[in-house]
């Protein structure tokens, strides 16, 4: 698949920088040192979810049935401010191994305010495409004391964290500043952010207009609109992603089709925590690029880009109608909408000579999938995770077969229970 969304029966050659070299009629190839055999099965861009939590994953089945900002404030904040560096690796090993088996191949990852070296010393080891960043809080209302920092304090530790890993590993690794959501940032923080991404070209991630709780909050407490406010503090027209934008008022269209933000859909997420159905395909017509995410563990409660892909066109007919939101639109938003949105569309989001080998390979000839349909209805409607038997990161085997080979996936999950029963005597929840 091109960028002219081109279906090819073709021969996928990755050279040894990791990069695709040719694509060619099948048996054209020079011969290779290693080839599999893809013969009837799909190969496609590695999926891309530009908003995850991999350090909630832990917490997985811990805040149910609450809504936002009691599951902010009831679970999620007390449990990460009880994350310690073994436990937080822990929760990213197992939310990357369910992103490699499921064919996601980046992603970007708001982290929690601490032991943010833990979270890229796991990229580093588990070959997934990283972005990611410690999340800044430095004002609002139940933060606990583990995870509110002064804002010079949280800017510095911020700025040696980007110095530290952004553009390791070859590129693969890259840092993000992370501002929580604008009801625990100050306008110092927001600002700053916002002159440091225009400055240096770097990502900001943060979250907007989720819930009609927090937007009415944020309108009460500033006087202005979410997304509006972020504009207003410079961050729509620098390289951002605004998780959720479920409640924009209509002017804020506007706002983000004129700067550089992306909309990050996650759907799953907005529709556990009853936060409602985003406006997705709107955002596009008024020229905003719109990414898909499945958040996190605990509000979601799995990292399956194939099911959000799937929600993401299921609810655009719910809200537009049938012919709202065609299969192709909907895949672009985990693959090149997602590789824009990271400001990554030079090197990955599409199979094309030159770009970086980030590959899944599905096989498709499977009872729920089986059809002659056009392969992106089978891609978002029928695919799932489980179809998912070989995945590449930059030309590197992470998923062969469908067995993890990055890391030890029976290793990844017995880590994960202990640290999770021991994160758990270190927390008191209500
Ligand atoms: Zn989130």
């Amino acid at each position: 698949m091109d960028p002219l969304h081109t279906v090819l029966e073709a021969d996928v050659l990755i050279d040894a920088d990791g990069r695709i070299a040719a694509l060619s009629a099948p048996g054209d190839n020079p011969p290779a040192e290693r080839s599999i055999d893809a013969s009837g099965q799909v190969i496609v861009p590695g999926l891309i979810q530009a908003h995850i939590h991999t350090c909630q994953t832990l917490f997985r089945g811990l805040a149910e049935d609450r809504p936002l900002l009691a599951w902010l404030r009831e679970r999620i904040w007390p449990l990460e401010a009880a994350h310690d560096p073994d436990s937080l690796r822990a929760s990213a090993r197992l939310s990357i191994a369910e992103l490699l088996l499921g064919g996601t191949t980046a992603i970007l990852d708001m982290g929690t305010v601490h032991h943010t070296d833990a979270l890229f010393e796991t990229a580093v080891e588990t070959g997934i495409r990283y972005t990611g960043g410690k999340a800044l809080m430095d004002a609002g209302d139940g933060v606990p004391p583990g995870l509110f920092e002064p804002t010079a304090l949280a800017l510095r530790d911020s700025d040696e964290l980007a110095n530290k890993w952004h553009e390791r590993e070859n590129g693969r690794l890259r840092y993000a500043y992370s501002p929580r959501f604008v009801l625990t940032a100050t306008y110092d923080l927001l600002r700053s952010v916002s002159a440091r991404a225009r400055a240096n070209h770097m990502l900001v991630h943060t979250h907007a207009s989720e819930q009609r709780e927090e937007t009415d909050l944020v309108r009460q407490r500033f006087g202005v609109s979410n997304i509006q406010l972020l504009a207003n503090l410079g961050l729509a027209d620098t390289n951002a992603c605004f998780a959720h934008c479920v409640w924009p008022e209509p002017e804020e269209f506007e706002v983000l089709a004129s700067g550089g933000a992306s909309v990050v859909h996650c759907p799953s997420c907005n529709l556990k925590l009853g936060s409602g159905v985003a406006p997705i395909a709107d955002y596009p017509e008024h020229g905003a690029d719109v990414a898909l995410g499945a958040d996190g563990a605990a509000s979601n409660n799995r990292l399956d880009g194939w099911e959000e892909l799937r929600l993401a066109g299921l609810l655009g007919k719910y809200r537009g109608g049938p012919t709202a939101l065609p299969a192709v639109d909907v895949f672009e938003f985990a693959t090149i909408g997602g590789a824009r949105a990271l400001g990554l569309d030079v090197d990955i989001g599409s199979i094309e000579v030159g770009k970086s080998a980030d590959l899944a390979i599905l096989n498709l000839r499977r009872p729920h999938a089986l059809g002659p349909d056009d392969v992106y209805t089978q891609l978002v409607y029928s695919a799932r995770a489980g179809d998912v038997r070989h995945v590449f990161v930059c030309g590197k085997a992470v998923v062969s077969d469908g067995v993890l080979v990055a890391f030890d996936e029976a290793d990844a999950l017995a880590d994960a229970d202990r640290q999770r029963s021991l994160l758990l005597q270190r927390v008191q929840l209500t």
